[in-house]
């Protein structure tokens, strides 16, 4: 049984977050164990073609859990890594060579404006999926979704790391997929997580919201950015607010966080108290800043915003941190 499900936090509520599996760490080096496990009758693997999840699609529903005869019948194979084992079996995440997947081009426009779509030839019984669209769906239960979004930045790590980044000679696969090393110079990579703090600033009965151009109409949500090097998670929090709204932060308080594979991000959710009120937005990031009531929000939440404002969909951890201040479960200040 793993952390996260001893003690559900806030953290496990968000999409992505429910990967229920214990890592492992002692048998990544033992290849010998590894590769006894990979053969194990109930091990599993996830399947990746590109950047996008390979699933079975069956009379009982989708699955992305392939055998290892299933998975290593897909095509021709670039990297493997063990995830993990819950209480029944131990998963593995493959990824494919890009050959292993072809175009295919529609005669008509699908119901999204799509042209074309990703396919296994000769493998009418398997789609390759869009993770975001997964999750949101719900064609996969949460774990799976969480499995798949390690399995998709570890993956992506990977593909983008073959070579050494202190000599550029070519890097190998070792420790089950979770180090890079380089026979040339011997340096050891591993794969990296990047931080991005997202926080919603509060003053008495109100928060700030913002909305990019790139959202869905009438959608707001709390405002994020990269931490960069050298800073705490608290001055991150301080400086992007600033920058974004020009509104002056003081306490800030940790919350919530999130992985999220789009490619490889953590995702640090705070709540923060504002000491300001005059926002001044950046309208190079932002198409609108402004502060909402508590009783605007509920309201957006029900869906009766007299603007037809709305929020982020439940899987984003935003959704969480302006659903938990309107309940008044965060932090106050
Ligand atoms: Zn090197």
């Amino acid at each position: 049984m793993t952390q996260s499900f001893r003690f559900p936090d806030a953290s496990a509520l968000t999409g992505y977050a429910a990967n229920p599996l214990d890592r492992l760490n002692d048998l990544r080096d033992d290849p010998d164990r590894q590769a006894q496990v990979l053969r194990e009758d109930s091990t599993r693997l996830v399947v990746f073609c590109r950047d996008k999840p390979v699933l079975k699609c069956g009379e009982n529903g989708a699955s992305a859990a392939f055998t290892l005869e299933e998975a290593f019948n897909l095509g021709a194979r670039r990297e493997l890594v063990m995830l993990g084992s819950n209480s029944k079996r131990t998963f593995f995440a493959l990824q494919l060579d890009d050959s292993a997947a072809t175009l295919r081009e529609f005669a008509d426009e699908g119901p999204m404006g799509e042209t074309r779509e990703l396919v296994i030839p000769g493998r009418p019984d398997l789609t390759i999926g869009e993770l975001r669209s997964l999750a949101l769906d719900e064609t996969l239960d949460a774990e799976e979704v969480g499995l798949l979004g390690c399995a998709k930045s570890v993956l992506h790590w990977h593909a983008r790391h073959r070579f050494c980044s202190a000599c550029g000679a070519p890097s190998q696969p070792n420790s089950s997929g979770w180090r890079r090393d380089c026979p040339t110079c011997k340096a050891m990579h591993f794969p990296r997580t990047d931080p991005v703090v997202i926080m919603l600033a509060v003053r008495g009965d109100f928060c700030l919201l913002g909305r990019q151009p790139r959202f869905t109409k009438g959608m707001y949500s709390a405002l994020a950015g990269f931490l960069e090097p050298g800073e705490t998670i608290e001055n991150a929090v301080r400086r992007e607010i600033q920058e974004e709204s020009g509104i002056f932060l003081g306490k800030v308080a940790y919350f919530a966080s999130q992985p999220w594979p789009f490619p490889s991000s953590i995702m640090i959710g705070c709540i923060a108290e504002a000491l300001s009120e005059e926002i001044q937005m950046d309208a190079a990031e932002l198409e609108d800043c402004r502060w909402f009531s508590r009783n605007e929000l509920k309201a957006m939440f029900e869906g009766c915003h007299p603007d037809s404002f709305g929020v982020p969909q439940p899987i984003a951890i935003a959704h969480l941190l302006m659903r938990s201040w309107v309940d008044g479960k965060t932090p106050q200040f």
